[in-house]
């Protein structure tokens, strides 16, 4: 098994299997692309100075000089391969480049803890799909028909919409709660006010690669190669707001005040390991989007809640990345199909992802059963949505063979309306 210099203890999120993408801060004010190992963030702009990325793809390419992620990203398979595989080199025990050099090591590495993280990509787009059966068969049930939960369209493509890119947030970013358009029960004439029914969305994102031209949809089976990497995703939602709003368009003011996502970008490289067969889809896609055996990657996904009473976050949601219908590569070709170009970059929400038990449910909405069945927290206090102060953490993990390939977290709280 491929071992660092630097000790990495074994259900740390990020050993050299792993190798995130992220930006953090300088001391300086500085924005440095990062990845991280153990307890450490690996500053890829001073490695990048050192001319240490000096492979064929990568050279004088300058790739980690830049403060975002998009160029990078832009370059394709070849170069994250090739920039992975130098980080791995110079990270692993064997490799006296950087373990013996003192001053370099000094100025590469910082406490992960202490290093503030910021957005690493420029986020062009941002859509969310809506792909989880289970979630779309819940919401289906509280809000229309449990016979017919599914609407006819639902598994012969993967239903989304565009979403809102400019607020994108990363994790620890605090939120105001929102305030809207609300129709009262009963009411024929709405309210303005703040949001009562606020929820989270337990989703994983993933960021595109090259993209395509406008015009020339990406097929199917070449999607993968425009996929860089994987995030956790908060797609925040105001219900009560998207009740009244969403007719006939879909959601809109709901959904477009926040979406947190984690500082980590996981590549699809380090999640290879972990690749696992979606469910058999019936009926048989159109040939588009048709996949012989769709895959996706079994991640674990875990949601915490900690209310201002209780310092000790409270589980109240394990679910799991393969809980999905839809592949992330025929989600990608049936974004494009229209000849709409995805750019390096771009965010794509895989929709709120529940499983099959109620425990797995990924809302607030579905845990308590549309405000029926409130969730009781140890600290004596009960949930149907969230309240002020509230603090959402999610976490989610591949589990290898003595190691783990995590995301690490993230997390926002819930303030009081403006
Ligand atoms: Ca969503």
């Amino acid at each position: 098994m491929l071992k660092a210099f630097i000790d990495v203890p074994t259900d740390s999120h990020f050993p050299l299997q792993n190798l995130p993408y992220g930006a953090y801060q300088t001391t300086d004010g500085e924005i440095h692309l990062c990845s991280a190992i153990g307890e450490f963030i690996v500053d890829l702009f001073v490695l990048d100075e050192e001319g240490l990325f000096d492979g064929p793809e990568l050279n004088n390419q300058f790739v980690f000089q830049d403060s975002t992620l998009n160029y990078f990203m832009s370059l394709g398979k070849p170069a994250w391969i090739e920039a992975r595989t130098t980080l791995q080199k110079l990270l692993s025990e064997n490799n006296p480049r950087l373990r013996d050099d003192a001053s370099l090591r000094e100025r590469v590495f910082k406490k992960r803890e202490e290093a503030e993280m910021v957005l690493p990509v420029q986020i062009g787009d941002y859509t969310d799909f809506y792909s989880s059966e289970q979630h779309a068969r819940n919401v289906g049930s509280m809000f229309r028909d449990p016979e017919n939960a599914l609407l006819p369209n639902w598994k012969h493509l993967p239903v989304g919409y565009h979403g809102r890119a400019s607020s994108v947030v990363i994790s620890g970013t605090s939120l105001h709660r929102p305030k809207g358009q609300i129709i009262p029960q009963d009411a024929e004439e709405p309210v303005f006010g703040p949001s009562s029914l606020l929820d989270f969305e337990l989703e994983v994102g993933f960021f595109t690669g090259p993209g395509n031209n406008l015009g020339e949809p990406v097929p199917v089976d070449k999607a993968k190669d425009h996929i860089f990497g994987l995030v956790l995703v908060n797609d925040w939602s105001a219900r009560d707001i998207q009740k009244w709003e969403y007719q006939p368009l879909g959601p809109f003011l709901a959904k477009n005040w926040a979406t947190s996502i984690s500082p980590w970008i996981v590549t699809m490289e380090a999640l290879e390991p972990f690749r696992a067969e979606l469910p058999a889809q019936d009926p048989k896609p159109l040939d588009y989007l048709f996949q012989e055996k769709p895959t996706t990657f079994n991640i674990n996904l875990e949601v915490f809640l900690k209310t201002e009473q209780t310092d000790i976050p409270q589980m109240i949601c394990s679910s799991n990345f393969r809980n999905l219908y839809w592949s992330m590569t025929q989600q990608l070709a049936h974004h494009t199909i229209t000849g709409c170009n995805i750019q390096p970059g771009d965010l794509y929400g895989s929709g709120t992802i529940s499983g099959p038990e109620a425990h797995s449910f990924g809302s607030l909405l579905e845990l308590a059963w549309k405000g029926t069945k409130p969730i009781k927290l140890t600290s004596g206090e009960e949930r149907t949505f969230l309240e002020d102060g509230d603090e959402v953490i999610m976490t989610g993990f591949a589990q290898g063979k003595g190691y783990k390939v995590g995301f690490g977290e993230v997390r926002g709280k819930i303030l009081p309306a403006r």
